[in-house]
This record gives C-alpha cells, structure tokens and sequence, in this order.
C-alpha cells in the first residue's frame, strides 16, 4: 500500500483553496459537501462561489497568512510555482496539503468517489492510473443501485437501537447481515423504509432462536486464488475467525475479512502445530462462543482433508456447518501443467490415492494400480517416490511408464519434473522439488508436451 486510506471528518472545520478556476471550484464544492467552511483564494473568484454560504473569499494573490487556522489545504492554481510554494508553507505548519495533478507535493491525495451517504466508496491508483480508477468506480456505480442511500440511512438511525437489542457482538453482525441482504433491504431499497422498520421488530423477536454461530468447511483450492468459488468467496468474507494450514496460500488467506481472527494450525509433515483432535475442538469451542467459522482447507476438503472428521465432531455437538466443495490438487495441478487426468487414447479411468508412509511402506492395492489405461494420482508421495516406482513395475506397469511431479502447483512457484518409473526417483532426488508436491502417473503424461505452449499460467 503506498497511501493509507482515511476519512476526514471536515463539518464545522475551515479548509482552505489556492485557486479559484475551474478546479478550485470543483473542489470547493466537494468540501462544501462534506460541511466544510471554505476559504477560497484568488485573484479572481466567480462570484456565484463567493455567495454560497460557508465561503470566505480573498479576492488576492496566495500569501502565507491565507493558511491560518487551515484543517487542510488544497492548491488548485494553475501556476506551479505557486502550488508549489502552497505545499512547503503548509508541510512546515503540518497541515494536509493537496496539489492537484502534483503527487509529489502532496501529503494527501483526493480519491475518485461513489457516495451512497452516509455510504461512501473511495477509489485511488495513488496518481498511477487515473483513468482505470475512474473505470473502476463507474463499475461500481452501476452495481450498487442509489437506493443504497436509503439502506445506509436505515442501518444508521437503527445502529443504537439494535446495539441495546442484540447485545452481543458476533450475534449483532450476524444479525445485520441478515437485515442487510433479505427481504427487509428489499423493503428499504423500494422506499418502505416503515414496512423495513416494521420488518426489524420482529427479527429481534426471532433473535432469540439465533443462538449460536457455525462453521463453514471450505475448499480453497490448490493455490491460484482465481480457483476460489465464488461461495468460498461469500463465506471468506463473512466469517469472524478464519482457521486455516500451510496449504492455503497467503493471497488466499489474505481474501478473509480484513477484521476476522486468524488462527493457523501448521499440518506439514512431521510438523503438526495442531493435532486433528485439538483442531475439531477448536472449531467447536468457538462455534459455541457464536463465532461464524471459516475453516480454510486446501484443494477440495472431502479429498484427503480429513474435512469428514471435522464434521463429525461438529454434528454429535449439533452445530450446524456447510461444506463447500473446491478444486482439489489434481484437477487444479493436472490442467496448470496441461496434463489431461483423462484421455480416449490414453487412461479411460483416474484414481486418487494417498502416498503416505506408514512404518516406511505404503498401504496401496498396486495390482489395481498397475492396470493399463488408466491415471493414477497420488496426494502426499515424494517422500515414497522410490517405493511408488519400484512397486508398480513389480505388479505390472512397464517401467518406461510417463511420470510427473508437480511441485507448487498453480502457483508462481509451479514447476513440472518428468521421467519414467525407471529414472524419475534418481531426477527427482537431483532436482528436490518443494512441498506440495503431486505426483501423476500414466500415459496423459507425454501428453504434456503437445499442449505445452497452450497452458494456463499460474498468476
Ligand atoms: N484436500 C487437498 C489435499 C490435501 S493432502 C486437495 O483436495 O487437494 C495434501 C497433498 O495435496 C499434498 O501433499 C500434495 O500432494 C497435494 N497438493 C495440494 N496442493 C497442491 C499443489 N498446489 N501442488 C501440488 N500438490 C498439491
């Protein structure tokens, strides 16, 4: 971030303008809007600025004197020099100081602006791109309807009276939401703001029933953040806590609600922050504390998640939760690498298994494995590359086989390492690919190659 976003309050504050074109007129206006009193100096001034009320002109050239008891200061003349100046007399005194299409001497910028008030957008590029900031609020302009006034004005006079009524905080948000997004905002929005009233009393009669928060299990797929749905997404930005381990990349993390607690509970191999049992408990104890939990998995929770677990507890203590299914690692891995899972030439079945080690071996049916025609994709199986390897030629498979390992998929960091049972372990030991790595096996593999030049590329 290079600016920090803020929202002056400028009612009843004297704020001053240098320039009494057609700019400085513009941003009188725009102070005025705020309630601010507005000193304008010029050598000329439009009379018509000069007769609104809350306006003080001095009809002069800019002099030192003009910045007195000033809250901020905008320059707006069209002689540099003199913005300039503005800018050094106000930064020695500490007043905020504008220069309009100067970033370099300003201490504050003045965002693009939606107002739905007591609703307000600002949108800034920081100076960088003007233009694109002005396509990006025009965009937003069209899809929030300016009825929203309204809506914002309800929830405004209603702000105290349902702070005494829902007294506790997570329920009070939870609550607003609620008010917010159904039947009553469709009300306000259409201009019954006394049949939305009337709507509010009786959702604090069923807020009783409301009576604790839930848990949202949710697939944030292997990496790329456009791979979210757009229901992982809703829910991301609901949640208050947001419970999540190493194989949810950062940017994902960083989706969440900015004011949500974050809790990460590790889960990297032989490096467990939180064993399973203390992360379902976990869950549970702040469901019950009316939290609304986002527990954050990689890839689909349903494969190799142990989300089914995680529910379990969450059911036998009757907290209701939702699953939200996402790309699980081999689809999202599979196509960012351009490897088909399946293909009429080449595999007409695809299995997911697990190569986790148990007491050095890996617990696999390998003659089911080894059948032609067929891909297999193993979750958690660097570490039994070798075994992997050596098994399925033993049970079968032609050991000139096409392997990949797909290190970081659809991530910046995504890297592919291809060979054959025969050579891969001795490739992949050179080259060490990095945690989360996936690895397929099968004939889609050579398949690679073709497509190369067509793959979608991690952003
Ligand atoms: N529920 C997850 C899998 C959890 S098991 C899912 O549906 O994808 C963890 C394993 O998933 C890792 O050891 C690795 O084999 C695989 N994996 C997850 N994300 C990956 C990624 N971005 N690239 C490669 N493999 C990944």
């Amino acid at each position: 971030m290079d600016y920090l976003p803020i929202f002056a309050n400028v009612r009843n504050r004297l704020c001053v303008v240098i320039g009494g074109g057609e700019i400085g007129k513009r941003k009188a206006g725009v102070l005025l809007e705020a309630g601010a009193n507005v000193r304008v100096v010029a050598p000329e001034i439009d009379p018509a600025l000069s007769a609104l009320s809350n306006v003080e002109s001095i009809i002069s050239r800019f002099e030192a004197q003009h910045l007195d008891g000033a809250m901020l200061v905008i320059a707006a003349t069209n002689d540099r020099a003199v913005n300039i100046e503005v800018s050094k007399l106000a930064k020695a005194r500490n007043i905020p100081v504008n220069v309009v299409d100067d970033p370099e001497y300003c201490s504050f910028i003045m965002p693009a602006i939606m107002d739905r008030s007591p609703l307000m957008v600002a949108f800034s590029s920081g100076g960088a791109t003007p233009v694109l900031t002005r396509m990006m609020r025009s965009k937003f302009e069209s899809l929030i309807p300016y009825n929203y006034k309204l809506l914002a004005t309800f929830a405004e006079d209603n702000r105290e009276l349902v702070k005494t009524r829902v007294t506790n905080p997570p329920k009070r948000r939870i609550f607003w939401e609620k008010a917010l997004e159904g039947e009553l905002a469709e009300k306000v929005l259409s201009g019954d703001v006394a049949g939305g009233q009337a709507m509010l009393e009786q959702m604090f009669v069923e807020e009783d029933n409301v009576l604790h928060g839930e848990v949202y299990l949710v697939g944030a797929g292997p990496g790329d953040p456009d791979l979210l749905t757009f229901k992982a997404l809703r829910l991301m930005q609901k949640a208050d806590v947001v419970v999540y381990d190493y194989l949810v990349s950062q940017p994902i993390v960083d989706m969440t609600r900015r004011d949500a607690e974050r809790i990460f509970v590790g889960k990297k191999r032989n490096d467990h922050t939180m064993r399973q049992e203390e992360i379902n408990e976990l869950l549970v104890r702040l469901a019950k504390a009316g939290k609304r939990v986002v527990r954050l998995k990689g890839g689909d929770p349903f494969i190799f998640g142990r989300g089914g677990e995680e529910i379990e507890t969450l059911a036998a203590e009757g907290i209701p939760f939702q699953v939200v299914p996402g790309i699980t690692a081999a689809s999202g891995v599979a196509s960012y690498a351009g490897i088909p899972l399946t293909h009429r030439d080449y595999a007409q079945s695809c299995m997911f298994v697990t190569g986790h080690l148990k007491d050095g071996t890996m617990n696999l049916d390998w003659d089911a494995l080894a059948r032609p025609k067929q891909t297999v994709v193993v979750y958690m199986g660097l570490h039994g590359l070798d075994i992997l390897c050596r098994e399925l030629v033993n049970h079968g498979m032609p050991d000139n086989t096409p392997i990949a390992i797909v290190q970081q998929g659809t991530t910046p960091n995504q890297r592919v390492i291809t060979g054959t049972l025969a050579t891969l372990p001795a490739i992949a030991e050179r080259e060490k690919p990095q945690a989360p790595t996936l690895i397929i096996v099968g004939g889609v593999v050579t398949l690679r190659d073709k497509l190369a030049w067509f793959h979608p590329k991690p952003v």
